[in-house]
Order: C-alpha cells, then sequence, then structure tokens
C-alpha cells in the first residue's frame, strides 16, 4: 500500500480470481498497476483476500503473448513441450490480419459438427455471450460450453429442476440475518477468502455454523457442529439428516403445502435412511445426525452454502438435490437470512452461464430445443439456430478421440490442465486438425495451437461480470495491453467476420445492449447504471431498484409456483479402494493459487509464498507409509502417475490425500476419474483411488 503520491491514476474494477466479486481500486503508475485495494463493493465492502490484494502483477510478466503466433512448418510434434522463453522454436509470429484468415481458415475448412468452441469463465459477460453466438451462428450448431461442467453444473441441473432457476437464492451475505448455516463440501476460507469473513462474523455474534466435509478446514474452528463424513457418502449423511426432520415431525407443513409438490414421495423415501442405519456408512454417529437436523430445522432462518465437494461426483446431482430438499422441507428459502447458494467458483462462472456459454442453453438457460426461444434469437441474429442440444466439455474431447470433432477455438480455458485423466485430454488436444487457442499466456492448452492469438487480460478491458450473488458489476481497464494484444470481445468479433458473420461492435456496451433483448434476467439493468452505480443485483424490478437480495418468497418458477422434492438414492462412487489402490484422492484449490496456476504462479507474491507442487496427507497415515513431511512421494491411480511433495496435515482424514491442482510439474488430473454424474455431466473429481509410494 501507499499514498496518492505513489500512483497517477485509480480505477474501479472487480477481481478477476473467484466469484466473489471483490470490487478493487487499481492504482496505477507509469501504465502499470502499482497496487490494489478493496472497495465498497457489494459483496465485499472493502475487504480483499490475498489473492486480490496481491495477485496482480502477473499481467506484467515478461510471459505474456504480445503477438499473434502461427505454428511453424517445421515445428516439433504437438505435445506439452513449448518453453515459454523459446516459443519461436514451434511457432513463428504473425500480424493480427494473417494469423485471423488462418484462423477462420482452418476452422472454416473443418467446418459444421467437425468444430466445437470452449469460451471462460474468466472472460466478461460480453465476450462469453459473442462467443456463444459465434460458435451457433458462424458453425450451426450448440458445440459450446465452458468451465461450469467441471464446477457447478451438477447443482445448477438440480436448483433448475427444483426450483426453476439455476442461481443462488440468497446472496451469501444474507447469512448476516441467519441464525443457523451449513457450509458443505466447501472451503471458503481457501477458496472464496472475503465470503468466509461474513461466515466467521455470524458465528461471533452467536449463528450456529455446521461444517460437513470429508477433509477438514479452517471454518471448523468457529463450528458448532463438523461432521467429516466418508468421502462419497453425502447422500446417506444429508438423507439421514432429513430422515430425522420427518420422523421428528420437525418439517414445516405449512411452507411445504403452499410451496412445493411430491412431498409424499420424498417422505416415503426417507423412511429407509433413519441415522441409526446410516451412522457406520457415512462415518459421523446418529447423535450428531440428529443435533444437526434439529439445530437447523429450529432455525428461524437457516442457509445452506456448498461448493465442488458436493458437486463434483458422478452422484453430485443427488447430492444438490438432497441440500435442496433439506432447506424445502424447513421452509428455508425466500426470507432474509434463508436460501440455498452454490459459491460459484471463477470470477464470471455464473454471468458466463446466464450468457448462454452451455451447450443445452441459449441465454438466460433458454432451452435450446424449445422452437420458440429459437426463433426469437434466430431473429436477433439474422440466422438460424441448430435444434439439437450440443456437447459438453468432456464429450467434445471423446468426439475427438472419436474423429467427429477436428477443430476447435478455445478462448481463456485450459483443458491441458483442467480436465480429468489430463493424459486423455491432452491427447485429444494432439489429434485436433485445427485448434486456435486465444488467452493471456501460452498456457499448457496453447502448447498444442495452430494458432495462438494474444488476448488483453482482465485489468486490460473494459465489460460486465456477474458474481456468486447474481451481482451484475462493471469492470474497467486501468492499464494498455502490452504488444499487440487485444481485447478477446474483439478478436471473436474479427474472427465472426472472417467467418462471413457481418457484426459490427466497437463497444462492450453495444453488446450489452444486444444481450438484454434476449435475457430478460437483464432487466432494468444498463451500461450506465453500472457504470454509475458499479453493481446491481439481478432480478431487479426497477430502474431505482438495487435488485433483489433473496428470491422466491411468493413461490417458484415452475409449474403452479411450486418447487419440487426429488428423493436421491445411493450411489457409490465409481471406483473403488483396494489393495492396489487403497486411499482416495480428491483435488481442489489453494489459497495463493488459482485453478490451473497460469496468473498466480505468475504473480510474485504468491508464487513466493507458494512455489512447490504439494499434496496433504494425515500425519498418521504417513507414518503408517514409513513416509516423512516434505519428503517426495508418488500418488498412482489406474490412470498415470505424479511425483510431489507430501506436507503433513491434521485436517486430512486417513486413509485420504489432497492434490491441489495448480502445478503442471505434478498435474493433479493426470490421476482423476474421467467418470460423469449423468444429469450434469460433471467429472468425479472429488474421488480417485490412488496408491502412494517413496517417489
Ligand atoms: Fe478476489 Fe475472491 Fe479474494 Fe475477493 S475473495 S479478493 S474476489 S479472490
Amino acid at each position: 500500500q501507499g499514498d496518492s503520491a505513489d500512483f497517477d491514476e485509480e480505477v474501479a474494477s472487480v477481481c478477476p480470481f473467484c466469484g466473489v466479486g471483490c470490487q478493487v481500486s487499481l492504482k496505477v503508475k507509469d501504465g502499470k498497476v502499482k497496487y490494489v485495494e478493496g472497495l465498497n463493493g457489494p459483496a465485499n465492502e472493502g475487504r480483499l483476500c490475498v489473492k486480490g490484494r496481491f495477485g496482480f502483477d502477473y499481467i506484467h510478466h515478461p510471459h505474456r503473448l504480445t503477438k499473434p503466433l502461427i505454428r511453424r512448418d517445421d515445428a516439433p510434434a504437438k505435445g506439452l513441450n513449448v518453453d515459454p522463453g523459446d516459443l519461436l522454436t514451434h511457432f513463428r509470429e504473425a500480424s493480427w490480419d494473417e494469423a485471423l484468415d488462418a484462423a477462420a481458415k482452418g476452422l472454416q475448412d473443418i467446418s459444421g459438427q467437425g468444430v466445437a468452441g470452449f469460451g471462460s469463465a474468466k472472460c466478461t459477460n460480453e465476450e462469453a455471450y459473442l462467443f456463444q453466438k459465434l460458435i451457433r451462428q458462424g458453425f450451426g450448431h450448440n458445440n459450446v460450453d465452458h468451465c461450469t461442467r467441471l464446477c457447478h453444473a451438477s447443482s445448477v441441473f438440480a436448483l433448475v429442476e427444483n426450483v426453476g432457476s439455476g442461481a443462488v437464492t440468497a446472496t451469501f451475505n444474507e447469512i448476516e440475518n441467519a441464525d443457523v448455516a451449513i457450509v458443505i463440501g466447501c472451503n471458503p476460507l481457501e477458496n472464496h477468502p472475503v465470503a468466509a469473513t461474513y461466515f466467521k462474523q455470524f458465528t461471533q455474534r452467536g449463528g450456529k455454523l455446521i461444517v460437513m466435509d470429508p477433509r477438514a478446514h479452517g471454518l471448523s474452528r468457529f463450528a458448532t457442529h463438523t461432521l467429516q463424513f466418508k468421502p462419497g457418502a453425502d447422500v446417506a449423511m444429508l438423507n439421514a439428516i432429513m430422515a430425522t426432520i420427518v420422523e421428528e415431525g420437525l418439517y414445516d407443513q405449512q411452507y411445504i403445502d403452499a410451496y412445493t409438490e411430491n412431498w409424499e414421495a420424498e417422505k416415503t423415501h426417507l423412511a429407509n435412511f433413519k441415522p441409526e442405519d446410516m451412522a457406520e456408512h457415512c462415518g459421523i454417529d446418529a447423535d450428531t445426525l440428529r443435533a444437526v437436523a434439529r439445530d437447523f430445522a429450529g432455525a428461524k432462518a437457516g442457509m445452506i452454502f456448498w461448493g465442488m465437494g458436493v458437486s463434483q461426483h458422478i452422484h453430485g446431482t443427488d447430492n444438490s438435490r438432497c441440500l435442496i430438499s433439506l432447506a424445502l422441507m424447513c421452509g428455508q428459502v425466500g426470507r432474509p437470512g434463508t436460501g440455498l447458494h452454490p459459491l460459484r467458483g471463477q470470477n464470471n462462472v455464473q454471468g458466463a452461464s446466464d450468457a448462454g456459454l452451455i451447450p443445452m442453453f441459449l441465454p438466460d438457460y433458454q432451452d435450446v430445443t424449445d422452437p420458440e426461444v429459437r426463433s426469437h434469437f434466430a431473429d436477433m441474429w439474422g440466422d438460424a439456430i441448430a435444434a439439437e442440444k450440443g456437447l459438453t466439455v468432456t464429450e467434445i474431447l471423446d468426439a475427438v478421440h472419436a474423429g467427429r470433432i477436428k477443430g476447435m477455438y478455445i478462448l481463456g480455458e485450459n483443458p491441458a490442465m483442467s480436465d480429468p485423466d489430463v493424459d486423455h485430454a491432452r491427447a485429444a488436444l494432439a489429434k485436433l486438425d485445427h485448434l486456435v487457442v486465444q488467452d493471456i499466456f501460452l498456457t499448457e492448452t496453447a502448447n498444442y495451437a495452430d494458432v495462438v492469438l494474444p488476448a488483453a487480460a482482465f485489468y486490460e478491458k473494459a465489460g460486465t461480470v456477474t458474481n456468486t450473488n447474481r451481482q451484475v458489476q462493471i469492470a474497467r481497464a486501468a492499464v494498455p495491453a502490452p504488444g499487440e494484444a487485444r481485447e478477446d470481445w474483439r478478436i471473436t468479433t474479427d474472427l465472426a467476420n472472417r467467418l462471413g458473420l457481418q457484426w459490427d461492435y466497437t463497444h462492450p456496451s453495444q453488446v450489452f445492449a444486444e444481450m438484454k433483448l434476449g435475457m430478460p434476467s437483464l432487466n432494468n439493468i444498463t451500461w450506465d447504471r453500472l457504470e454509475a452505480e458499479g453493481a446491481v443485483t439481478y432480478p431487479c424490478p426497477a430502474p431505482d431498484h438495487p435488485g433483489e437480495a433473496v428470491v422466491f418468497g411468493d413461490g417458484f418458477p415452475r409449474p403452479e409456483g411450486r418447487a419440487k422434492f426429488t428423493p436421491a438414492a445411493i450411489i457409490a462412487p465409481d471406483e473403488a479402494v483396494d489393495d492396489d489402490f487403497p486411499m482416495v484422492m480428491t483435488t481442489g484449490r489453494q489459497l495463493e493459487h488459482w485453478h490451473t496456476g497460469s496468473m498466480t504462479r505468475r504473480a510474485s507474491v504468491l508464487d513466493a509464498v507458494e512455489p512447490e507442487a504439494n499434496c496433504s496427507l494425515h500425519p498418521r497415515t504417513l507414518r503408517k507409509l514409513g513416509l516423512s513431511p516434505g519428503q517426495d512421494i508418488r500418488l498412482i491411480s489406474r490412470r498415470g502417475e505424479i511425483t510431489i511433495m507430501a506436507r503433513a496435515d491434521r485436517a486430512i482424514a486417513e486413509g485420504m490425500v489432497f492434490v491441489p491442482f495448480a502445478f503442471v510439474e505434478a498435474a493433479a488430473n493426470i490421476l482423476t476419474n474421467p467418470a460423469l454424474d449423468p444429469f450434469g455431466k460433471i467429472p468425479e473429481f472429488k474421488f480417485a483411488a490412488v496408491r502412494v509410494e517413496p517417489a
């Protein structure tokens, strides 16, 4: 931090990392961001975590892409083999015209169903909208997806199915009006640190916090109960809690009668899940399950927060269905201090999903198979829209292996690090006839590209983003992009015009205005309002209203206004531990590192704090295996192996290992299981059977 003498200019924007969406003030001098302070945004009220405050200087890193690149004719075979300091062995520099022509021609030559696109949850709403429009309008199909498929797709499926909308029913700040909160399958102290400050304050004024997670974490210190259940036993545990509520008559019959359907089926189903019968299965004693049930059902106002520990399972949709049913049976939706809140991961994963970066939905989750919906967008865009749902992220890579997809346009995503069984994903990328990658660094995915388009970083462009709270916020350019790098919306527009579309956008505000024509969620939210107010929450009932923090107080956007109970049965994880692979590996993020590490590992402070690939095991597990903290170990799954430094952590259950997925030199996803949840099509990142050996 410094004083006003240390900077020439202050620019208000939004943190580019997590879905909390903290507003920031960027202090700029000589065209560079010097330091960052928190602004009084609706989600952060001046607070920032270590990433937001210190993780900004990646934008000035010497590895930034500054010129378009085309793969050389004499380049070595495609692989994860490009040294960022020696790009020109593999690529040659090109003008924008030449690179865009090559990108467009390569994709057009394949065209039709043979092309797919991955957009980004790190770009703005306008950029997400244009990306899905380009794939749909330019190639005539819906093979467009993004990282929501790897994060909360199962939560969104269950929410749309049972309450009629995929977004949160209440902002996380509503916890100040709650008296009980469940936090399950997420580690907010590391993944949503500013949201975690509100959770801690809630406990300081007497709120009861119930933490449920196979991997205990820092928030447990503030919890009334911590349920460290067995990995994969979520449905058994949640059904046992709900069974107690039924058995002891703690449910809210009036609410159930007024606002829900299918209650009798749920009630009958739950009779099979008595806590005493489920205790061993889920590793939590019956008394604790009953105590938690009484606390939540007895609350005047209760909230449920969840993360990818819930969603990244083959039964991720069932996990979310249970959480929705738990809230509904207790009438804990639609009032201050109540609600369902899947904590969204990336800074704009909510907005990118809203904007239609999903193969089965046009913007605002409008079903692409609905002729009326298609006709509305066809009128807007001037081209017919394909009726068939597109392929999802993992299905697209399978289709590459099957020879059905031959070309891809990837904007700001890094499947060569982020996909499950990542060697399979890397082999798919190597197999493509034509790959166009648009990014700020030569990511692991860009190693496989035929054309690389250099993009502006978040603090170098303007646009809107939508956080986990449904708050649409405005981001502003603080510094120029380096070299010839350009904003993503501009590059996508230039590419579209080379594909024969006639797009004439010259500013993101024009794109936002077009989005409003097809997205009722943006009613009463305008670019000018966002410029003036910084943030407006959707839904927003009037031009002078700040937007609704809590929704569904008077019914749900479903038939007859009723939410639905969907009973969930126990489904075992896809693979079992056995003598060869006796331990369970789970993956996730660390406080200092963001996703595949392309930004945070180039942020000097964050890299200095956490420079080395590491994994965590309980000290007793290490002792049993004859291993010591700090030692390199081998982790071996049915799909591959990595060598990584071991740490001792009492929060990890015995028999488990936690591996962050930010480190390319020990890529956790070499080990993960690609088995999918059948509804959300999300892979089972949270359960892989592994063996641990000394390196
Ligand atoms: Fe950025 Fe999230 Fe940290 Fe806020 S909590 S500063 S949005 S990373």
